[in-house]
């Protein structure tokens, strides 16, 4: 056990240094490093949530400027597949009513179409159609006031020799609203000269919804707009609370340039708007999810770490606060730990112990031989006895003091032996004890011998007193009866006997007084006493009894009134007194019907009236009690129930107490047992 003990104490201790260090080192970093990462992280994923948003308007702008660029390559084709249309009829040279019909033809399947004008060489209109589908734009008065922008359309188209579109202008018209529209003026040739012009005007407005509408105007705005933003034609709605997206377009025609602008709103992405953000958000969540289990894991760790660290620190404090010291060596006989205690118990630093070999500095240099050799031994592999052994050890300051050492294999995890374990317990104290209640018991003994050896004889002289004072008086009797009653002298026969009787008288009397100066010398013992503390009498009986009732089971209990006076007594004798009453308290309970075995020690002041100033004893025990037939008999000396008993023990009390001037009672204690009781003067009464 005690090699189990070590070893594991010896790992603590390496641990318990191993875990110092990390934990020391990684308790400050450790916070700043969770943080930094999670700052990373969370940095991490907003940028790649940022970069996916952003690609996935990127490619929405980039579609949108597409769109915005075809749109303009529509209109343009448009545009210029209307001139052609224009240009044929110019060139079929119809009468004036075909040409009317063609028109209102055209007119009628163009919605963006609003008039043809034909004109002459000085801007005066020859003949014009407006469109069935829209009120007549201008009336021939307004138009006679004529447009700047279509004269130079024309102009231009002369000098081109080809077709040229105007500004684009607005025309206000009779409902209060008014049409933005742009014209493309054609130059009519006859035999390589300009003859006269074809106008066709259209509605800017119809332009984008005809032309556009269908195909992209479900989505976006589609507006012709001026370099300053103003519109001068719109189609197309944007629907709110969404991200606006523009496109512009350039539509360059001879003689204008028109501005096309898209607009087109789309929803920001909001949950798993395409592939890559919903795989980065996918891996988001997975990073977040990683990480905190992480964060998860690393809290239990620290949490066992710490569990760890507390268990650590309760086996150091515990392996610092034994009493018992400990020492391992190697298989080489190297010391390779020490505790505390045995640092203590030999008066060395660990750091001059760890790595010293025999002869150990605190071995007695005259057993230095026989230590090695019995180290020789241990180290051979031959088991130490289990019990352990004693052995003497000399500390730094010189002396010397007994240990008692148990020694162990050292066995590491792996279940090989990698040295010695050793436990030691410094016995000197236990050995002064053991002398003292030695010396204290001899003298104990050797008391009680002579006090049961002095009232013996005190007994012996008071019963061989009366047989010898018969003796003499029978001599003294038979001496007269011998005497002749003339002159008082006996007969020569008679003398002879006389003196004998004579004899007999006065070895009588001389037996006499031998027993009485025995009993004299018995009697004189008040001269030894002293004033004693009550509990110092206690204390000094207390090994003694503590010795019989750890063999016979018995608790022993006292009740010491603290504020007691000491007493005059002969402290040999009354402890004595006390140690049988206690001895008889004990064995009356050794018995097996008797379960509770206590004995109780008091000490109190006397109660009764007419013993104030007393200190009164008792000893209870919870024992079978006294018969009435006991207690007739219980003071008369020899008078015994035991097999091995002298019957001289109370009756020797009984005497003590009395010489003291106190009185000696029993009585039946409560639930059981008996109560012995006696009174002792104290040193004021006296
Ligand atoms: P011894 O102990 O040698 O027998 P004692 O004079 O001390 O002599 O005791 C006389 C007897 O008194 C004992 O043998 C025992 O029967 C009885 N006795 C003494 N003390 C007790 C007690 N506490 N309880 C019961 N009996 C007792």
């Amino acid at each position: 056990m005690a090699q189990e003990a070590s070893s594991s104490l010896q790992n603590t201790h390496i641990l318990w240094q191993f875990f110092k260090q990390i934990t020391r080192s990684f308790t400050d970093r450790r916070f700043s490093l969770w943080i930094a990462l999670v700052l990373l992280v969370v940095a991490l994923l907003v940028t790649l949530v940022w970069l996916a948003g952003r690609y996935e308007a990127s490619q929405y702008q980039d579609e949108l400027d597409r769109d915005t660029a075809d749109a303009a390559i529509d209109i343009r084709n448009g545009f210029d597949q209307n001139v052609l249309i224009l240009q044929n009829l110019q060139n079929k040279a119809l009468s004036q009513k075909l040409w009317q019909a063609e028109i209102s033809d055209l007119l009628s399947q163009n919605r963006d179409w609003l008039r043809v004008e034909k004109r002459d060489l000085q801007g005066i209109t020859l003949d014009a159609v407006s469109s069935p589908l829209k009120p007549a734009l201008f009336t021939d008065k307004s138009r006679i006031g004529e447009h700047v922008e279509t004269m130079q359309a024309c102009l231009r188209a002369r000098r081109l020799n080809g077709p040229a579109y105007s500004r684009s202008y607005f025309v206000p018209q009779s409902n209060g609203l008014g049409l933005e529209v742009m014209e493309v003026c054609l130059p009519m040739i006859e035999r390589g000269n300009t003859a006269g012009f074809t106008l066709l005007t259209y509605s800017l407005q119809e332009v984008l919804s005809a032309r556009l509408g269908e195909t992209y105007g479900q989505r976006n705005q589609i507006s012709f707009v001026e370099p300053d933003g103003t519109r001068l034609a719109v189609h197309g709605n944007l629907p709110r609370a969404k991200r606006l997206f523009t496109a512009k377009q350039l539509l360059d025609l001879p003689g204008t340039t028109l501005m096309l602008r898209m607009d087109g709103r789309r929803a920001v992405p909001v949950l798993l708007p395409n592939i890559l953000p919903a795989l980065v958000t996918a891996m988001s969540f997975a990073l977040v999810s990683v990480l905190v289990l992480l964060v998860k894991d690393s809290r239990l760790r620290l949490q066992a770490e710490r569990d760890l660290a507390d268990a650590l620190a309760f086996r150091k404090a515990m392996e610092d606060s034994l009493v018992t010291g400990l020492r391992a060596r190697d298989l080489q006989g190297r010391i390779t730990y020490v505790n505390p205690a045995f640092c203590q118990m030999v008066g060395f630093e660990p750091e001059s112990l760890l790595g010293k070999s025999a002869p150990m500095p605190y071995w007695p240099p005259e057993m230095v031989g026989e230590y090695q050799q019995r180290q020789a031994v241990r180290l051979a592999g031959n088991a130490p006895p289990r019990e352990g052994f004693e052995s003497v050890f000399v500390r730094q300051d010189g002396t010397r003091f007994p240990v008692l050492i148990f020694e162990a294999p050292l066995i590491n995890v792996l279940g090989q032996q990698t040295g010695w374990m050793s436990a030691f317990l410094d016995i000197s104290e236990q050995r002064r004890i053991e002398e003292l209640s030695r010396s204290s018991q001899e003298r104990l003994q050797a008391t009680a011998r002579l006090a049961t050896v002095g009232e013996m004889a005190s007994l012996l002289s008071h019963e061989l007193n009366q047989p010898l004072s018969a003796i003499s008086s029978y001599a003294t009797g038979s001496l007269n009866l011998l005497r002749h009653p003339d002159d008082g002298r006996a007969s020569p026969q008679l003398s002879d006997l006389q003196m004998a009787f004579e004899r007999i008288s006065e070895q009588a009397s001389r037996a006499g007084k031998v027993i009485n100066s025995v009993h004299d010398f018995v009697r004189r013992r008040d001269q030894d006493k002293e004033v004693v503390k009550p509990q110092s009498i206690i204390d000094a009986v207390m090994p003694l009894v503590q010795l019989q009732a750890h063999k016979l089971q018995v608790r022993i209990q006292t009740e010491m009134d603290p504020r007691l006076l000491p007493v005059l007594c002969d402290r040999t004798m009354v402890e004595q007194v006390l140690l049988n009453l206690a001895r008889n308290g004990m064995q009356a309970m050794d018995h097996p019907t008797c379960h509770q075995r206590t004995l109780t020690l008091r000490i109190k002041r006397a109660a009764s009236s007419q013993s104030q100033g007393w200190v009164e004893f008792s000893v209870l025990d919870l024992g079978l009690g006294i018969s009435d037939e006991v207690a007739q008999n219980l003071f008369t000396p020899f008078f015994t129930t035991k097999a091995e008993g002298m019957g001289l023990g109370l009756s020797l009390c009984r005497t003590v107490v009395e010489q003291h001037g106190g009185h000696l009672e029993f009585e039946a204690n409560e639930p059981c047992g008996t109560l012995f009781r006696f009174t002792l003067p104290t040193a004021a009464e006296i």
